[in-house]
């Protein structure tokens, strides 16, 4: 069991179990709602610090990080306490600042576009982890004077395939919307699935605030299997019957994301196929130009070429956007950061 992890009960028996009084209990639970490790603790005593820290704290801590000269957008390479490196993701936007994290150290969904999958998943996260890369964050870039916290928005858009990591991903939600937590409105976080159907309707139940984006980036089955393995388990139809039962249960639209691939997916044809099968569903296709990784032999398109197709999909009377692209100098995307420091590390 790692401090991080633990629920309320779980710390009060660990804490509990050191034989201090009761105050010192609730102490060390705020400590770790705000994820600050035992020997940042500073109004405990040295020797209960060195006791709790005979337990794993179960964080991560910042392994590297790269600030953005175009944007102020900073990437961030976190280590987690057995030595995996994961990547998260500090954008600013004008209605606050967005989080992308990871649920996964890797990926097992193989899809074809994917910098994150190429060696596979290495393992899940855990909540603690998850809570640690916001903690860390925070501690790093602390928030303006008038505000509560830097981070207004969370998205799971990170390295992994969260709803692989079900149930930690629930937990985490559950507590990063907590008010003993971050407090973090469920309306600000946005969750990415490459469609794991059942999951999707799991989730519908667990989480209904969260917003829901299903990567789609194809409209016939032929280039959707192509591209992403799982559609050959939970095909384009069954993928679009739960986002439509998301909207319908949540009253709110589904995010459709849809990397455009030169000569893929990309051509006029293909924006009408898809705007077909989108109709009567209540959602919005975000339009993302694939972002080339080197091993995979993709092409991308311009962004101008994206703004046609988005306007293809307009004229249809489906709402589509271009995605702004944050730190394009600083290996922003995907699964690209990891890659290229365990490159350097493996020599
Ligand atoms: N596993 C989740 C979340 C991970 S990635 C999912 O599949 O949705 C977040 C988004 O980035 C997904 O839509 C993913 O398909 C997309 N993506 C991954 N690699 C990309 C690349 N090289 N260029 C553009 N988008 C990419």
């Amino acid at each position: 069991m790692y401090w991080m992890d633990m629920t309320e009960q779980e710390i009060a028996d660990a804490v509990g179990a050191f034989g201090v009084p009761n105050f010192r209990i609730k102490q060390v639970t705020e400590w770790l709602r705000k994820g600050v490790r035992p020997k940042d603790m500073l109004n405990l005593p040295k020797d209960l610090r060195a006791k709790l820290n005979t337990i794993p704290f179960g964080g991560a801590t910042i392994y590297d990080k790269r600030v953005s000269q175009k944007d102020g957008t900073i990437k961030y390479l976190f280590a987690l306490e057995d030595g995996n490196l994961v990547e998260g993701v500090l954008m600013r936007y004008s209605y606050g600042n967005t989080v992308c994290l990871s649920t996964q150290v890797g990926c097992n969904m193989g899809c074809k576009f994917c910098a994150s999958t190429l060696e596979g998943c290495v393992r899940s996260l855990r909540p603690g982890e998850m809570l640690s890369f916001l903690a860390e964050i925070e501690r790093d870039e602390p928030p303006e004077k008038s505000k509560p916290r830097t981070v207004t928005n969370i998205v799971l858009m990170g390295s992994g395939e969260p709803l692989d990591n079900y149930d930690n991903v629930v937990t985490f939600l559950r507590r990063v919307t907590s008010e003993q937590g971050p407090n973090i409105s469920a309306r600000n976080i946005s969750l990415s699935t490459c469609g794991i159907v059942p999951k999707i309707y799991k989730l519908i139940e667990d989480a209904p605030h969260v917003t829901l984006s299903i990567s789609l980036h194809a409209h016939s089955n032929e280039v959707r299997s192509e591209l992403m393995p799982i559609n050959k388990a939970y095909p384009i139809e069954q993928v679009l019957e739960a986002a439509k039962a998301y909207a319908e249960r949540t009253g709110r639209r589904v995010i459709l994301e849809y990397a455009l691939i030169g000569g893929r997916n990309d051509s006029e044809a293909d924006a009408d196929a898809l705007a077909k099968r989108l109709r009567g569903i209540l959602c919005h296709v975000n339009l993302i130009p694939l972002n080339p990784v080197k091993e995979r032999g993709l092409d991308g398109v311009t962004r101008s070429y994206a703004h046609r197709f988005s306007e293809w999909l307009e004229q249809r009377h489906i709402s589509a956007t271009v995605r702004r692209e944050m730190g394009a100098d600083i290996e922003g995307a995907c699964g690209q950061l990891r890659r290229r420091v365990l490159n350097e590390i493996r020599g």
